[in-house]
């Protein structure tokens, strides 16, 4: 039997590598110094491993280290591409173009450019959690100055068209900018191979610690140029001001590290793992399974369980196993997900439903017992 409370909820969050850990420790104790202070030996230390840090990222979505900024996480970055953007080029227009299905850190940083004057389309998907490129195509007018399409989907794991998005932009001299948050450092990311211009991510998504993350803004073909969000001593060229979080961010790097070589082989044995979650659960009555199959992370499935409320699932069986209906980030509002009413599921269908996220810790013994306890739960449906 496995270790409880088991945890399956891992695109809520992951655990830190112990790699990640040994790394980022020394810079809580010892190593303290702030790599602002450009006089004396405890600041270079400390700006040396920001510097190798920020090598480590921009190697790992082929990026310049000139291009990455370090931010508090995702969320940050979403809200620091969007204003940033909007603030810059609002002399060129004031149009924003995104999809239904994206996260609450990009819909609700929207909507808030929208109270700022902006004017934001927010484009529907298919059943599959797919975007229409002639509808894009169609939604791009003279005035438009960013597309927002995120990598991949936290809900369902459904991966966008990035780079047919972003050429539909490039064609029609728009930014383009991708959450990032779910596919790096589980999926290649190129932000030159993929057309990003701005691209978020999130350590705690990939092994690495809560509270960090970075922005990537493109230098070259074209130059991104930003207004920045927080006001200060001009850390991070003016970007992002504020002492840097070194810990968080020699983390983030080695998270970084280790998922260039490692993302690969972990994808293959989470995906047959996955699998075989997904086709036992299937077999349960009224059982349906949501997310575009073919364009998916390896990790996750999305299963709605008939007419059962999943909330009184989770409130059964959350002592033992750890799932989530969705979103980690809106858990604390019983709406059903919008990005499940997004893709024409019923309010019925939609609460019903349940997130299955494994990470490289998953055992088969793991699924094997979710199996088990999701059949026993299926009997008293
Ligand atoms: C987790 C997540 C975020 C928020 O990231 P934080 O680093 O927790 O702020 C944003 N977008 C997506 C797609 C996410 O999965």
């Amino acid at each position: 039997m496995p270790a409880l409370p088991l945890y399956m909820d891992y695109n809520a969050t992951t655990p830190c590598d112990p790699r990640v850990i040994e790394a980022l420790v020394p810079w809580l104790g010892a190593h303290f110094g702030n790599p602002a202070s450009r006089a004396h030996a405890f600041g270079w230390e400390a700006a040396a491993a920001v510097d190798l840090a920020r090598e480590q990222v921009a190697q790992l979505i082929g990026a310049e280290t000139s291009e990455i900024v370090f931010t508090s996480g995702a969320t940050e970055s979403n809200n620091l591409a969007l204003k940033g953007v909007f603030e810059k080029y609002h002399q060129k227009g004031k149009h924003i173009v995104t999809f239904a299905t994206e996260h609450k850190a990009v819909l609700d940083t929207c909507r808030h450019i929208e109270k700022s004057g902006g004017e934001i389309t927010v484009l529907p998907v298919d059943k599959e959690g797919r975007p229409d490129l002639e509808e894009l195509e169609k939604a791009i007018r003279p005035d438009t100055i960013l597309v927002a399409a995120m990598y991949a989907n936290n809900e369902t794991g459904v991966i966008m068209p990035v780079k047919k998005i972003s050429e539909i932009a490039r064609r029609h001299n728009v930014l383009f900018f991708s959450d990032g948050a779910q596919a790096v450092g589980k999926i290649p990311v190129n932000v030159n191979t993929d057309g990003i211009d701005l691209l978020s991510v999130s350590a705690h998504k990939f092994y690495g610690p809560k509270g960090v993350g970075a922005l990537y803004v493109r230098r070259r073909d074209p130059r991104v140029s930003l207004a920045p969000l927080i006001d200060g001593g001009g850390h991070e060229k003016g970007i992002r001001s504020g002492t840097l979080n070194v810990p968080g961010i020699v983390g983030l790097g080695k998270a970084c590290v280790i998922a260039r070589e490692e993302m690969e082989q972990d994808a293959v044995r989470l995906a047959a793992l996955r699998d075989y979650l997904e086709a036992q659960l299937l077999l349960l009555p009224d059982t349906k399974r949501h997310g575009d199959k073919e364009h998916r992370l390896a990790h996750t499935a999305h299963i709605s369980f008939g007419n059962t409320n999943a909330a009184s699932i989770l409130q059964q069986i959350g002592k033992e196993i750890a799932l989530s209906t969705g979103s980690a980030c809106s858990s604390a509002d019983p709406e059903p997900s919008h990005v499940l009413l997004a893709m024409g599921l019923s309010k019925t269908e939609a609460v019903s439903s349940l997130r299955f996220s494994l990470g490289k810790y998953t055992t088969k013994e793991e699924v094997e017992y979710v199996v088990q306890a999701m059949k026993g739960l299926s009997s008293k449906f």
